[in-house]
């Protein structure tokens, strides 16, 4: 059985004192969620914060993106290896906003998936189609181009070592859900896609959605066969959005 994983990507949103508010929060409510396991996501300068206030809970967190090198002159980027050395969890990789506005490439992301592997962090590799790609029947297309990038590269082996996001950009901070069956159509391919590779990866790897989850439509997301939690945006920068959702899954 997979454990539902809900990660919060909190973007480049807040203060510190709104960090450690909002992690606290967190941490008071997370007794009560059964089953999933929770992360936080926040903005690189406040991982210090968050793993002094984290250290020794259930609460994992992780970064929002992972330098494609290991280390030396690449001014501004963050390493794996440093995001490990904050206690880092998971890795962000490929997001459809760095995506488009840091115009990351395909075979970029695949470093990055790499990168994080190879320093022990748990990478968490977006995928998804924009409206104008699906409305051209191009979704499958798009999702297995994005997720071949790492299982036609590193492997399958590398992917059940990941965690998969599928996250329809149309979806993305608009209030337009995908509906549970869109949604576990294309998990159920994406399943699919890594099963011709190995059965067995394919059944371990958790692939979560992403794309204006809430409270109130969590749990008939998440209740799909393929769809084993969420990546949440927006409903996770209020800590009882969040945990609502988190107990949902
Ligand atoms: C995201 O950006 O990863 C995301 C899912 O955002 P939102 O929940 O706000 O749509």
């Amino acid at each position: 059985m997979r454990q539902p994983l809900v990660a919060g990507n909190w973007k480049m949103n807040g203060s510190k004192a709104d960090a450690a508010d909002l992690v606290n929060g967190i941490k008071a409510g997370a007794a009560k969620v059964q089953k999933a396991e929770i992360a936080v996501c926040p903005p690189f300068p406040y991982l210090q914060l968050i793993e002094g206030l984290l250290a020794g809970s259930n609460i994992r967190w992780g970064s929002q993106d992972v330098s494609n090198e290991s280390d030396g002159a690449f001014t501004g980027q963050v390493s794996a290896r440093m995001l490990k050395d904050f206690g880092c969890t998971y890795a962000i990789i490929g997001h459809s906003e760095r995506r488009m506005f840091n115009a990351e490439s395909d075979a970029l992301i695949a470093k990055k998936y790499d990168q994080a592997l190879a320093a022990g962090l748990t990478p968490v590799l977006c995928v998804g189609e924009s409206l104008e790609e699906r409305e051209h029947g191009k979704t499958e297309e798009v999702v297995a181009r994005h997720l071949d990038a790492v299982l036609e590269g590193a492997g399958a082996k590398a992917i059940g070592l990941g965690v998969i996001a599928y996250e329809p950009v149309w979806a993305i901070g608009t209030g337009v859900t995908a509906t549970p069956e869109q949604a576990q159509e294309v998990h159920a391919f994406l399943r699919q896609r890594i099963a011709a590779k190995s059965q067995a990866e394919a059944e371990a790897v958790r692939i979560l959605y992403g794309g204006s989850m809430k409270p109130g439509n969590a749990m008939e997301l998440i209740g799909q066969a393929d769809i084993d939690g969420g990546l949440i945006g927006g409903a996770a920068l209020k800590s009882s959005d969040f945990l609502a959702i988190c107990a949902a899954a």
